[in-house]
């Protein structure tokens, strides 16, 4: 895959006409949302934010529970000048069915030490898995609002994307 990545990118830049822009994002939104690869080139899209934008963390269900996302919005806060957050869950998500079985089997059978994995406390926790779709936007964006170093003069948003249709759906409005 590496190779036709390289392949691709070649051609890519003879085409492109390069602009300069801000590292400051014009809409001054940060939006936490999954790693999903249907979100790729389709969440940008569905919610109008174009190149230059947002401040945009992706992760295995878009959680802050045993992540760094905090420190990513607290950056996009403090340093990158963000006045609002986005938590965008979506449908279907992949870390709402995770086994903490089959991750143990798997990484067992692929070289990782027993003890390793033992020294984990919740494994499922910790490799992002989620209750469900909507109860983790909701508990998201409690912990952010709850944690120490967000202020609250932020407001943080919880929504759900339909990964077919491209609806959002609000589950929290920060600003009430
Ligand atoms: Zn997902």
């Amino acid at each position: 895959m590496l190779d036709e990545i390289l392949e691709f990118n070649k051609e890519f830049v003879k085409d492109f006409e390069g602009v300069e822009l801000s590292h400051l994002p014009k809409k001054k939104v940060a939006i936490l949302t999954c790693m999903d690869c249907r979100l790729t080139g389709f969440l940008p899209n569905a919610l109008g934010i174009e190149r230059g934008d947002a401040k945009i963390i992706r992760n295995a269900g878009n959680t802050i529970v045993g992540s760094d996302a905090i420190k990513s919005i607290a950056a996009a806060i403090y340093s990158l000048g963000c006045e609002e957050v986005l938590v965008v869950g979506h449908s279907e998500c992949g870390m709402a069915h995770a086994n903490p079985e089959n991750i143990k089997s798997k990484m067992l059978e692929m070289g990782i030490k027993e003890e390793d994995i033992d020294d984990i406390d919740n494994l499922v926790e910790w490799i992002g898995a989620i209750p469900g779709e909507e109860q983790n936007v909701l508990n998201t964006v409690e912990a952010i609002k709850n944690h120490p170093l967000i202020t609250s003069e932020v407001p943080i948003h919880g929504l759900i994307l339909d990964i077919v249709t491209g609806e959002l759906k609000v589950l929290i409005d920060g600003r009430e």
